[in-house]
């Protein structure tokens, strides 16, 4: 019965229906708060529109009061759509007297990444709560520059790793620590998508800060981390263009080999000419193979016990409400922007070793 329920409510995710939370009987993060988190999208593209939106209508603890954009139309959409005051709403001119909006707690910087650090200080500035979309910046130099601003400012500052509030990745780091399986000893990542969209920001280094590599090499990178629970000491890659006439400003293939302290390596590939969505570790005793294991779900996957028979949930909504409880509950955010600088780090170690060939060691600090 309980199965079948299951099934049922993954089949809807699967066919686009969504499931709200409370039909699921699910709570991710049983907090208790006196009111709502105001977040203020600024940034509204793809991921704001069609996945933080919704993902914010379903969070428990949550409520989209405000928006930051550079369009009019939009503006006035999303004003109607989302029930929106006038004075929550702002444009890039006038986005820094969001310092005298009494009802905001939190900006969340959902723009092209070479924007991001622009965007966390002038929040931070502004003295507000600070969520930034992943890689948190352009390379570890900025990053860091991020998390000591927004220190200065006394704010917090989180980064949209949403696959962390999710049970199926939550299940991955859980065998990291409890070692089910024993030590991981062999892990191989693949995230690609087929990205044709040549006048988009994403093809252009100076927007990017790289190419599929920046866009979902990053999850990768990051599962190798709570794969293994470790973080890397070197790394060696190989870039490859098999299509330089498209992507000609960017990266389009990455190959990396990740060596971690206890003797486990990751071997990973990020690419804008294919398609790819797997994860599989290789432990002492047992595997586990997740495809797909990165994207909006339903994610799936299996073990040496079998099928990962784990809810399915709204990503975005579980992330809204895991910073919730950390920002309105004053406690440490699940994802900061310390989690972000590590990515960052490994990010700027593959490029030097794709560039020159040779293995460079990682040190997180
Ligand atoms: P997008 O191109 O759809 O949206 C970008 C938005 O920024 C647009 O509304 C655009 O108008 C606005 N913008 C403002 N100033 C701009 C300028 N000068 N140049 C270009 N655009 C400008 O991109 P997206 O897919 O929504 O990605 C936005 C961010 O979210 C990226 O950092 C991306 O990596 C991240 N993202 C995260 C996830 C996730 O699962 N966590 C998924 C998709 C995207």
């Amino acid at each position: 019965m309980k199965n079948s329920r299951r099934d049922f409510l993954r089949n809807l995710a699967a066919s686009g229906v969504l499931v709200p939370l409370a039909a699921q009987n699910l709570q991710a993060y049983p907090i208790t708060t006196d009111r709502k988190l105001r977040i203020v999208l600024c940034g509204l593209g793809n991921y704001a529109t069609n996945q933080l939106a919704p993902g914010l209508a379903q969070s428990k603890n949550c409520e989209l009061v405000g928006i930051v954009t550079g369009s009019p139309e939009k503006a006035a959409k999303w004003k109607e759509k989302y029930n929106l005051a006038d004075k929550n709403i702002y444009n890039y001119q006038n986005f820094d007297t969001i310092a005298n909006n009494p009802d905001v707690d939190v900006v969340y910087v959902v723009l092209p990444n070479s924007m991001h650090a622009e965007y966390v200080m002038r929040t931070a500035k502004a003295g507000k709560h600070v969520i930034t979309e992943k890689p948190m910046s352009m390379d570890a130099k900025q990053a860091r520059e991020m998390i000591a601003y927004c220190k200065s400012q006394k704010v917090k500052l989180g980064v949209g790793y949403r696959l962390h509030y999710e049970p199926f990745t939550n299940e991955v780091m859980r065998l990291a620590k409890d070692k089910d399986f024993g030590k991981p000893k062999f892990i191989e990542t693949k995230f690609a998508w087929r990205n044709r969209d040549l006048k988009a920001w994403r093809m252009n280094n100076k927007w990017s800060g790289g190419g599929a590599l920046m866009d979902v090499g990053i999850y990768c990178i990051n599962a190798s981390r709570y794969a293994t629970g470790e973080e890397p000491i070197s790394v060696t890659a190989q870039a490859i263009k098999t299509e330089p006439e498209v992507y000609r400003d960017i990266e389009e293939t990455i190959l990396w080999q990740l060596k971690f302290p206890s003797g486990a390596i990751a071997s990973g590939m990020s690419s804008y000419a294919t398609n790819a969505h797997e994860l599989s570790i290789h432990y002492e005793k047992g595997s586990l193979s997740m495809s797909p294991a990165y994207d909006y779900g339903p994610l799936k996957g299996t073990t040496s016990k079998g099928p990962m028979d784990f809810p399915i949930v709204h990503h975005q909504a579980y992330q809204m409400d895991g910073f919730a409880d950390a920002i309105l509950n004053n406690k440490p955010i699940l994802t900061p922007g310390e989690e972000g600088l590590k990515d960052m780090i490994i990010l700027d170690a593959i490029k030097k070793a794709a560039n020159t060939g040779k293995e460079v060691k990682i040190v997180m600090s």
